[in-house]
């Protein structure tokens, strides 16, 4: 049990049990259950166990930790880095029969699909999902799919879809001769995908997508259209679809959308000469009021790369903005916003649901495994693989 446990004799609702991590979403493409007891919050010796299981398990296991990670679970991580990075490392550990994936549901998918049968990917907690790579799914994309088709552009139009995404979308994307993302290499994939196609489906961060077409390929923002899975047709015209050169997906990061222009102006009046840095999955409006827009790990070398006395104001989640503020206190480092908060999903991975997982593989058992389906993983591996050759 968590810190939230119920009290006895209490039924638990079904809203409790999946903050509790032990009752399904079914409009989530994250897990479907949480089993097993989970060490109290509060337990002191909950590093020393921790660093116990870790030791006992030596080689065998391989911790990943994604940089929007808490830092009582960063501190035990093999390595840490964005989602495309960590799917990487995990590929390069054939020798590592567990790989306890710190992060969400999508890059444990994309972590099983890049390493071989026989290593165990785990996420520490079912429940840690994405409100982005939820906002697409199998079902609507393939509906999007037929909508092209029925306006006669489907032949001109190659699928880009972001590294956010279900293996499901990956598998769609990989059927269909495209390829997948990061925020790193979005202006690559797009170059690549237009000198395939006319036209290119992104999915499902609208805003990634906008901001590299109109920031980086040339494009106007009425090149662009919006296709909105709630809506019949995506709410368009077959004629708006035939003069689009760029079909957004309607969906958006929960996290880096709440940032706002008043934000900018605010954090500019507050800090003097502040350089505002951005993710580009922030809004566009968002990403043309700052001075830098890039990826994680472009941040995290801009801010190694700043001279002392420098002062920064970075739109991004708030575990790593923290990190930064604490790596670098030669230089002002502050968060966007003064509300935007955490990463509510990815901070479902805590210290007990490390200690249970790897306490777990200790015993002989394999806690919340994620598998994808052979198929599936077949097809998202051809649309990963073609990210990897992208010039
Ligand atoms: S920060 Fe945004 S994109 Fe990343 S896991 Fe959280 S909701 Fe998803």
């Amino acid at each position: 049990m968590t810190e939230l446990e119920l009290m006895p004799g209490v039924e638990a609702s079904p809203l409790a049990l999946l903050l509790l991590g032990r009752q399904r979403d079914p409009d989530s493409e994250r897990g479907v259950d949480c089993p097993g007891d989970l060490p109290p919050a509060s337990d002191p010796t909950l590093v020393a166990r921790a660093r116990a299981a870790k030791d006992a398990l030596g080689d065998r296991v391989f911790v990943l930790g994604h940089h929007y990670q808490r830092d009582e679970v960063i501190a035990f991580a093999d390595v840490t880095g964005d989602s495309f990075k960590l799917a990487q490392q995990a590929a390069a550990r054939p020798e590592a029969e567990f790989v306890v994936f710190c992060g969400v549901h999508f890059m444990a998918e994309s972590a099983d699909v890049l390493t071989g049968p026989d290593q165990a990917v785990v996420l520490p907690d079912l429940a840690a999902g994405c409100s982005m790579a939820d906002m697409a799914t199998f079902e609507q994309v393939e509906e999007c799919w037929d909508v092209l088709v029925e306006a006669g552009v489907a032949d001109d139009v190659v699928p880009v879809s972001y590294m956010n995404s279900s293996a499901a979308i990956k598998a769609f994307t990989g059927r269909h001769g495209g390829t997948i993302c990061t925020s790193s290499n979005a202006a690559r994939a797009l170059t690549w995908a237009y000198g395939k196609g006319e036209k290119v489906l992104f999915l499902p961060d609208q805003h990634l997508g906008r901001n590299t077409a109109v920031r980086e390929m040339g494009l106007t923002l009425d090149d662009c259209v919006l296709y909105d899975p709630h809506k019949p047709g995506g709410g368009l015209t077959a004629q708006q679809l035939r003069d689009a050169r760029m079909i957004l997906w309607k969906g958006h990061c929960s996290v880096h959308g709440r940032f706002t222009v008043d934000s900018v102006r605010e954090v500019r009046e507050r800090v003097p000469g502040v350089t505002v840095l951005v993710h580009p999955e922030c809004r566009h409006e968002v990403v043309e009021a700052a001075d830098l827009v890039g990826s994680t790990e472009f941040i995290i070398k801009a801010l190694e790369a700043a001279p002392a006395g420098s002062a920064w104001a970075i739109g991004t989640e708030l575990n790593l903005v923290r990190r930064l503020a604490q790596a670098h206190p030669d230089k002002t480092v502050v968060f966007l916003d003064r509300t935007v908060c955490f990463c509510s999903t990815m901070n479902r991975i805590d210290l007990p649901h490390l200690v249970w997982a790897l306490e777990e593989l200790v015993a002989g058992r394999v806690p919340n495994r994620i598998v994808v389906d052979p198929v599936e993983a077949a097809q998202a591996r051809a649309a990963l693989d073609q990210m990897l050759a992208l010039p």
